[in-house]
Order: C-alpha cells, then sequence, then structure tokens
C-alpha cells in the first residue's frame, strides 16, 4: 500500500512531467545560473581548495556542536537577546506565538527562512488571527498564489512574470504592464508601508557565529535588513546546524554561498544581528529572539554516515544541476527543502518508511555531489536512504523484487531463457503499441520502452569466433 505522501508525488511528477513548456521555462531560467556560476567559479584563485576549505569550516562546526552552540547562546544572551531551545516544530511555533501574544501584535512581516517553512509557520500565525506578509519578492509572489516556494533560493522561479502580474493584479491591485522593473516596483510600494506597520519581524539566519554570538543573513534585496531593524521585536530562526565557529569563516562561506546560490562573487546586502536597540542607538528592534531548532537533525547528527548532510550551506546548487528536480519541479516534492538535498535530509527529518520515495527521485548521476560547495557526498546518501527506505517499508514487494532479480542473476541459463521469452513477447507485442490493447499503454504514456535487441551479446560474440 502506498504512503499518502507517495501517491501525492507519483500524481504530481506525472503532471509536471507532462507539462513540457513548464520544464522548458525553468531549464532556460537554470541555464542562465550555469553560465553566470561557471564565471564566478573560476574568478576563485582555487576553487577545489575553497570547497575543501568549506566543507572542514562545516565539519568541524558540526563534530563540536554542543560546544558552539553553548558558547552562541552564552553570548547572544549577555547583550540582552531571549534564546529558545526548539526540540520541535510544535515547541518553535509555540514560542512565537507567545511573543506575538505577549507583544499584542496584529501584522507581522517576514523575510526570507526556510526555517519556518519546515514548521508551517505561517498557518500557525494566520490560524491564530494575525497578519502574515512575506518580504522577499519571490516569497511574496507564492504567498500571494497560495503556493509553497517551488525551489529553497528561487521560490517563483516556476512562474512567468504574466503570471506574475495577474497575480499582482488579484492580490494587490492592477498594474499596467508586465515588466520586471514594474513588477518589483509594485512589490517595493506594496511593502514599504507593511514594514513601517509591522509589529514583530521574522527573519532565519544564514550563519550562526558562536565566537561573536551574532546571526548572518545574506540577501539580495534590503528586505532583510527591514525586516530585521524596523518592526520593534526580531524573532529569527535558526536550524541548529548553521552554526560556523568564527567569524571569520564568514570570508570564505559567503562568497561560497552566494557562487553556488546565485552566481555571485557576494550578495547584496550581508548583516550581522547581535543585540536589539542599545542605549542611544536610533533605531533597532527593542527585543530580539533566537529560536535554536533541533526538529530531528540531533538524530542526523548522531548518524555517523549520514552526518555530512548538515554541512548544507542551502545554496540550492544541487538542485539546479539536478536532471530529475529539472523535469519533476520542485512542488513535486512535497516537502520543505526538495532536490537531492531535500530527498536526503526530509526522510530522516521525518520519516523514512513515509519519505523514502524521495530517494528514488535521482538519477545518481552525481551531479548533485560534484556541484556541493560543502562537499556532501549526495548520490551516496540517496542510495543509503533507498537502503533504509526498503527495509523501513511495510511493503515487501521491493524486497521480493531484489530477491527475485538476485535469483535469476545467480543462474545464467535462467537469465539467458528468459531473454528469450521476452525477445519472443517483444515480437507479439510490438505490432500491438498505439493500440487499445496494448499491455504496456499505461507504462509508455511517459516512458519509451527500449527495443530488444534481436541476439543477445553472447549470440552475437559466438558469430565472432
Ligand atoms: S547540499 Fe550542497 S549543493 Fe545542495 S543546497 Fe546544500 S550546500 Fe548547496
Amino acid at each position: 500500500m502506498k504512503s499518502i505522501a507517495l501517491q501525492q508525488f507519483d500524481r504530481a511528477t506525472a503532471d509536471t512531467a507532462a507539462d513540457g513548456l513548464r520544464r522548458d521555462f525553468v531549464r532556460t531560467a537554470l541555464a542562465g545560473y550555469y553560465n553566470v556560476r561557471g564565471a564566478t567559479q573560476a574568478m576563485y584563485a582555487d576553487y577545489p581548495a575553497a570547497r575543501d576549505t568549506a566543507a572542514e569550516i562545516k565539519w568541524r562546526a558540526l563534530e563540536n556542536l554542543g560546544d558552539y552552540l553553548v558558547e552562541f547562546e552564552r553570548k547572544l544572551l549577555s547583550r540582552g537577546v531571549h534564546v529558545h531551545w526548539a526540540a520541535d516544530a510544535e515547541s518553535a511555533r509555540n514560542y512565537v506565538l507567545a511573543v506575538l501574544k505577549r507583544r499584542g501584535a496584529r501584522l507581522v512581516v517576514k523575510s526570507k527562512t526556510m526555517t519556518s517553512e519546515e514548521i508551517h509557520l505561517n498557518e500557525a500565525m494566520e490560524r491564530a488571527g494575525y497578519a502574515v506578509v512575506e518580504s522577499d519578492l519571490g516569497e511574496l509572489i507564492v504567498q500571494l498564489n497560495h503556493e509553497p516556494p517551488y525551489h529553497f533560493v528561487f521560490p517563483s522561479m516556476h512562474l512567468k512574470r504574466g503570471e506574475i502580474k495577474s497575480i499582482f493584479d488579484r492580490s494587490i491591485g492592477r498594474l499596467d504592464s508586465d515588466d520586471p522593473q514594474a513588477l518589483t516596483m509594485a512589490a517595493r510600494r506594496e511593502l514599504r508601508m507593511k514594514y513601517l506597520q509591522a509589529d514583530v519581524g521574522i527573519s532565519g539566519a544564514n550563519f550562526g557565529i558562536a565566537e561573536l554570538g551574532a546571526i548572518a543573513i545574506t540577501e539580495n534585496e534590503g528586505n532583510s535588513r527591514l525586516t530585521c531593524a524596523m518592526p520593534k521585536v526580531h524573532i529569527a530562526l535558526m536550524g541548529i546546524e548553521k552554526i560556523i565557529p568564527r567569524l571569520a569563516d564568514l570570508a570564505l562561506l559567503q562568497p561560497m554561498l552566494a557562487t553556488c546560490g546565485t552566481g555571485q562573487l557576494l550578495t547584496c546586502y550581508n548583516s550581522l544581528y547581535t543585540a536589539p536597540r542599545r542605549a542611544g542607538e536610533p533605531d533597532g528592534p527593542e527585543e530580539m529572539h533566537v529560536v535554536l531548532l533541533d526538529n530531528r537533525r540531533t538524530h542526523i547528527l548522531a548518524d555517523p554516515q549520514l552526518r555530512d548532510s548538515l554541512r548544507c550551506i542551502r545554496c540550492g546548487a544541487c538542485l539546479n544541476v539536478c536532471p530529475i528536480f529539472k523535469n519533476i519541479g520542485g512542488h513535486s516534492y512535497g516537502v520543505t527543502y526538495q532536490g537531492p538535498i531535500g530527498a536526503v535530509i526530509e526522510p530522516n527529518l521525518r520519516d523514512i518508511g513515509k519519505f523514502g520515495h524521495l530517494s528514488y527521485a535521482s538519477s545518481l548521476c552525481g551531479a548533485c555531489t560534484e556541484t556541493c560547495p560543502v562537499k556532501i557526498d549526495l548520490h551516496h546518501h540517496l542510495l543509503r536512504n533507498r537502503a533504509a527506505a526498503a527495509r523501513a517499508a511495510k511493503d515487501p514487494a521491493e524486497r521480493w523484487l531484489m530477491q527475485a532479480f538476485g535469483f535469476v542473476m545467480r543462474r545464467p541459463w535462467l537469465l539467458s531463457w528468459i531473454g528469450k521469452v521476452m525477445r519472443l513477447f517483444d515480437r507479439v507485442a510490438a505490432p500491438l503499441q498505439g493500440t487499445r490493447v496494448d499491455p504496456f499503454a499505461a507504462w509508455r504514456s511517459s516512458r519509451t520502452l527500449p527495443k530488444t535487441p534481436r541476439h543477445t551479446f553472447k549470440d552475437w560474440w559466438k558469430t565472432r569466433q
């Protein structure tokens, strides 16, 4: 019996795979990314060495995560920042809702944070009666279109500008043009007042710097700065794996994130947040909170084989190069983190029995591993997840299939006999292709059945003496 998640995945992938125009559009958008990223990588004195060092920094952080987190918390507390350790999504949501209630908030403005998507914070805040506005342009577009982000770096990359204009027409007023600049200015006008009216700003964190007790946010629109600085309360959500040891580590990690994320050498705005407004300072929030989210990250950390997946800096490069992502699109995954890294961590953050199918959304070509700036061995993790999923599955079909495969492969005479039957079957079934009695019609609707060769390799070899 297929899990609900797998049934949704099957339906969504079939729909997306059938939408050739959308797939072309996404592929064209990514082609631009490859060119820019390649040029930027070429500007590094030694890009492979930069990858080694980035991986080493993140690895060191994970190996001493407990110590770094405590140091990080101590520094934040010393400057009056409230720190909440959230064991799971519910704890994180409840903490945020309690802050909103205590402050009598009505409007919340948010900058891009996938951690909030992971804990379904928007839905919880809206259910509790708060108005929530996304301030990142891509996030605002998908929020207005009532859909989740398509890609965790480019949330609305699947939408054409005409579609974005229609979304804006429906939700923030009619526009004269679908020119990208006009669309951006419309969003800007809409958002400016929200920053001024918002009671609370919620952000994510790209890195948490242990030695400084600071969160680092990297962005291109300046919306995060306004979100963190203008409302009276700032809440930052951060997965515990975002910790890095030293401020100096940013000198490499920020360019690596920009290069692999968007193809830039550095994003336009890079900010550090260390405390609420201090006496004598003209601006900044009155209160600052940092929510440190576990949500089963410690489960991944405890597994020595899986641990390196926590090195991820969420650049999205593995999605951009993945042939499967390009064809099934981000929404098909049905989880927060899409693409290869999503297929690695989501089953382990959730339930490998229910989400193990994501590990099969890969051709195992290794392009993800090759591109990852922190050298996560993604495609081998996908293989391990498959094994774990097969072990966890209640449905024994896969085990039986593999046992049958092993049985046949150990008996060459049987393999040869099956080959003969298949060739015979192929000859009988070939004329039925495209007719109503084609036994493979459903299978062929999205694939091309390979043609069985007339002779086996062994037969051909014999004729060659
Ligand atoms: S796994 Fe690597 S390539 Fe993929 S998002 Fe994370 S850091 Fe980027």
